[in-house]
């Protein structure tokens, strides 16, 4: 069991899952939505419970997905996929998480578009 909450407390969550599928995207969406880029975990979203699921804001800019924040303090905290039956996962921001996560980032998505500010650890598998 993994917990959770943003910045203010006002969003909390549970989630009765490993957080196994741990990964960074570095498009110029995430990184512009997290002022760095978004690593996050994806998981089963039927092993998630959220509190005060009326203080988050969704923002919708494709078909694909929806991006959940506190409405209060602007944590960034959830990637939804909008296609239910296509996708069962919920991505959750991995910053929010309440320590030990028992995790680490296996994966790093669209490093073309990273920031020019850093590097990318040796070791980790890179997709472009
Ligand atoms: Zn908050």
């Amino acid at each position: 069991m993994h917990k959770g909450s943003c910045l203010c407390g006002a969003v909390r969550f549970t989630v009765a899952s490993d957080l196994s599928e741990a990964s960074a995207c570095h498009c110029s969406r995430c990184r512009k939505w997290t002022g760095h880029f978004l690593a996050d975990a994806e998981v089963p979203r039927d092993t998630v419970t959220i509190a005060g699921e009326e203080h988050i804001k969704w923002f919708t800019m494709s078909e694909k997905a929806r991006r959940g924040f506190c409405a209060t303090c602007g944590s960034s905290l959830f990637f939804d996929p909008l296609d239910k039956v296509k996708h069962s996962w919920l991505g959750i921001a991995l910053g929010a998480f309440d320590s030990p996560t028992d995790t680490h980032l296996k994966l790093h998505i669209f490093t073309g578009d990273k920031g020019d500010y850093y590097e990318i650890e040796e070791g980790v598998e890179q997709h472009r």
